[in-house]
């Protein structure tokens, strides 16, 4: 049997994938006691559709991993699912079908999210089985599957039960967009242009103070004005009343330390609410509240004449109102930051709410030392976690006024308003269908209830996904499987995965979910800018996958930057990729070809100084490309692995080794054989080292390479290798890297004279001063000769002939 003179890649890779899936090769064995077990938790994605880059530098890295950790003896838990809830799928059906969810009934709107998030699924499955992911596809689970959306209740339930899950009315972060309450987590922050109007607040005498705001949509929520008692121009002005105009209401002007002196004129404008300064102002003063503002982002009836308006469209009319009353002074630009809601990008409001919590401040203390408890890769990382977690002033809000989520398994006593809680085992439950299954409320004994109409955030859903693999709370034994041995996370998704994980799993297990946390940075744009859409720096996976495959997409991945730095895309990088496959290709070709005679034994033959040099330099590599692997540098252990490859092995091992291969009557069938026994041992090693990250190529070679009665099914079952010091030959080294200095002179010499390399020469003259260097010399004269195909090698220790080789300055070469 012989390798293809081509490598087809698209046609190998979808071939092992089918074989993979077929024989359940990644199968991952529960009831396997001795193999020690080793979890990933793998990111369950928003099924977008749209499997991109950023995906594929994700995935390549969770599946390196898998990968190679199997190979080291772990039984391996890479588990897939999908995170189907929440808002992109409800934005996205409402922008597909032109509706707002609110125009069909529920049932209906949830049945058209099933849809699209079914045909997006397959997409993004298919995408990632052609990036050659070794997952379990055993385990593979939806989030809006009854099996798992009750797992959510159930700890919804036991965190009520702690204590650790209430419901009140608090101000919440709201985006007017979706109609639903955020969570601080889901705000992004940017700059933007806007304007400051400096607007008159009246007092009694016919004084005045201006007021600098951004906001003048919220004059009819005013219910206060503060300056700081430190303020000079404002002494004397506390305690008295003003009036906040074109609503005419009485305000009282309060001092405050917190008002930034700075800011417009020193004098601040407190609303319902603007931001969260005014939420804790208006709670420090005991304000009245005055929502002026309603869940569509359309005025309430505060707003007077202007009742109903947008408030893009009020904000218009107030200034025209204020202006025509003689109030506005002037008006500036002004870069101010904003909060957008970060599925929508609108700008999110904050209203009062009775909402559902959870009481997450509480357990920072634990958050943190857990998170100072898991090893960063890279370490600075867990700065992202620990800031976040310290810097949360407000609890997390958990109930979403949307459909497409989770329930909140809760019924309310329709006398006396007491919450029903649902018992674990009426779960999975939607209350809006079903009935609570008892007779009557506890607390007053009557007997109709009504369902809680909110949902979780998805947050809740994917945040108890290192216990959910592990199988609880089906599998009694879960707990081996837990914490999981690494969290794969972007750098985008600390403040909220990593950090819901923990907050989530610690509250409901008292327990760390991860040991490790690994974090790879975002992509870029060949430009070195964000990849985006909007700009012409985008490109998809399956046009990179379709056109190079998924081991040249994956050397990007691997190889594009150290492990959570951000990662340009690079067209070449993948066209290297793709140029080292060939080349290894190509040398495997080769090798098979010279080793149809060859049959391993467990005698070794009688190695020459080149062979001791390449399988010396092949255990380096092993080494060097192991101790990359353990601390996740992915980068560096293909480079390690590359280098050797293409260098050591096929430009300068394959080409020195020819003559013996060819002409065992010159140089001896032993010769010969030493040398076959070198490129199988080689070839074995490379493709076993390159296995995790060009997981098909290795495959195809493996097939084809690998005689004997040894032979395992496939290359991803063999054992990694161990690193053996007593392989290392330190004299074979230095003496094949100088007999390789040399052929490489001459080899070049050759090339800058426009010798084909192939043409013998009548004598080459090497000259050196250093006697230990010419003693080296003349014991690999064979090796020089043969491969350079010169017929007369004169040793010169004398004199310096023509030419001084740069970085071998006792060396010279002439040939003649
Ligand atoms: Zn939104
Ligand atoms: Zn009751």
């Amino acid at each position: 049997m012989s390798l293809a003179n081509r490598y087809n890649a698209s046609e190998a890779e979808k071939r092992w994938q089918q074989r993979w899936i077929e024989t359940g090769i990644y199968y991952f064995d529960r009831d396997d006691m001795k193999r020690p077990i080793y979890t990933i938790n793998t990111p369950p994605p928003y099924p977008s559709g749209d499997f991109h880059m950023g995906n594929v530098l994700n995935w390549t890295y969770f599946d390196i991993v898998a990968r190679y950790k199997r190979m080291k003896g772990y039984n391996v838990l890479f588990p897939q699912g999908w995170d189907c809830h929440g808002l992109p799928t409800e934005v996205q059906v409402e922008k597909k079908y032109g509706i707002k969810k609110s125009d069909i009934s529920p049932d209906k709107f949830r049945s058209l999210c099933e849809e699209q998030v079914n045909q997006f699924i397959k997409l993004m499955k298919d995408a990632i089985i052609s990036l050659g992911c070794s997952v379990d596809w055993s385990t593979e689970y939806r989030t809006m599957d009854p099996d798992y959306w009750g797992r959510t209740q159930l700890s919804f339930i036991l965190l009520y039960d702690k204590g650790l899950i209430y419901r009140g009315k608090h101000p919440v972060l709201w985006c007017p967009r979706c109609e639903t309450a955020i969570a601080d987590a889901e705000v992004e922050h940017e700059t933007r242009r806007g304007k400051i109007y400096f607007i008159k607040f009246k007092l009694k005498d016919g004084e005045h103070l201006t007021i600098a705001t951004t906001r003048p949509e919220l004059l009819p929520s005013c219910v206060a004005v503060a300056i700081n008692p430190k303020d000079e121009r404002y002494l004397g002005y506390a305690g008295r009343e003003i009036s906040a105009p074109i609503f005419d209401r009485k305000v009282k002007i309060f001092e405050d330390e917190g008002v930034d002196l700075e800011f417009g004129t020193g004098v601040m404008m407190i609303c319902t609410y603007g931001d969260k300064a005014d939420v804790q102002f208006a709670a420090k003063y005991g304000l009245p509240i005055i929502m002026s503002l309603d869940e569509r982002g359309r005025m309430t009836d505060a707003a007077g004449k202007h009742r109903g308006l947008p408030m893009a469209e009020f904000r218009r009319a107030i200034i025209r109102d204020v202006r025509e009353a003689g109030l506005l002074e002037k008006e500036q630009d002004l870069d101010h930051e904003v909060g957008l809601c970060w599925r929508c990008n609108s700008p999110i409001e904050i209203l009062d709410k009775n909402q559902w919590f959870m009481a997450v401040r509480g357990l920072t203390e634990q958050v943190v030392k857990s998170t100072e408890e898991v090893q960063w890769i890279p370490n600075h990382m867990k700065w992202r976690l620990l800031n976040w977690a310290t810097s949360l002033d407000w609890d997390w809000v958990i109930s979403r006024q949307r459909i497409f989520a989770t329930p909140i398994p809760v019924w309310y006593c329709s006398k006396c308003g007491e919450p029903i809680l649902a018992r674990a085992d009426w779960l999975p439950i939607d209350p809006k269908v079903e009935k609570p299954k008892i007779d009557s409320c506890p607390k007053c004994g009557g007997n109709s209830f009504l369902a809680e109409r909110d949902v979780l955030d998805t947050w809740m859903d994917s945040s108890i996904t290192c216990a959910v693999h592990a199988g609880w709370p089906v599998k009694k034994d879960w707990k081996r499987l837990f914490p999981a041995s690494l969290h794969p996370s972007g750098t985008d998704i600390i403040r909220t995965w990593a950090y819901y994980l923990m907050v989530r799993h610690l509250a409901l297990f008292n327990e760390k979910p991860y040991k490790a946390c690994l974090i790879n940075g975002m992509v870029l744009g060949q430009d070195g800018t964000k990849m985006s859409k909007s700009r012409k720096n985008y490109v998809t996976a399956p046009e990179v996958l379709q056109k190079y495959g998924s081991d040249a997409a994956r050397q990007w991945a691997a190889g594009g930057g150290s492990t959570g730095s951000d990662i340009p895309f690079r067209w070449t990088d993948v066209e290297y990729g793709q140029k080292f496959l060939t080349k290894l290709w190509n040398a495997s070709r080769f090798s098979i070809l010279q080793l149809t005679d060859f049959q391993e034994t467990e005698n070794q033959p009688a190695l020459e100084v080149l062979d001791r040099w390449v399988l010396s330099k092949l255990e380096l590599a092993t080494r060097n490309a192991s101790e990359a692997l353990e601390k996740f540098q992915f980068n560096n252990a293909l480079e390690e692995i590359r280098q050797f490859t293409w260098h050591v092995f096929c430009d300068q091992y394959l080409e020195a080794a020819k003559h013996r291969l060819y002409n065992p009557d010159v140089y001896g069938k032993g010769s010969r054989a030493a040398s076959q026994y070198t490129i199988f041992k080689t070839i074995n090693r490379v493709i076993q080292l390159l296995a995790p990250i060009c997981p098909h190529i290795t495959e195809e070679i493996y097939r084809f390479i690998c005689t004997g009665k040894r032979r395992e099914t496939s290359v991803h079952k063999l054992s990694w290798p161990d690193y053996d010091e007593k392989q290392v030959d330190n004299s074979a080294v230095k003496k094949g890297d100088l007999a390789i200095a040399v052929i490489s002179e001459i080899r070049r010499l050759k090339a800058e004279k426009n010798i084909p390399l192939n043409t013998p020469i009548k004598e080459t003259t090497v000259s050196s001063r250093n006697s230990e260097t010419m003693e080296t010399l003349e014991e690999m004269a064979s090796d020089i000769k043969g491969t350079c195909k010169i017929e007369v090698l004169k040793f010169n220790s004398q004199e310096i002939l023509e030419k001084e080789v740069v970085g071998f300055s006792e060396i010279t070469v002439s040939i003649g």
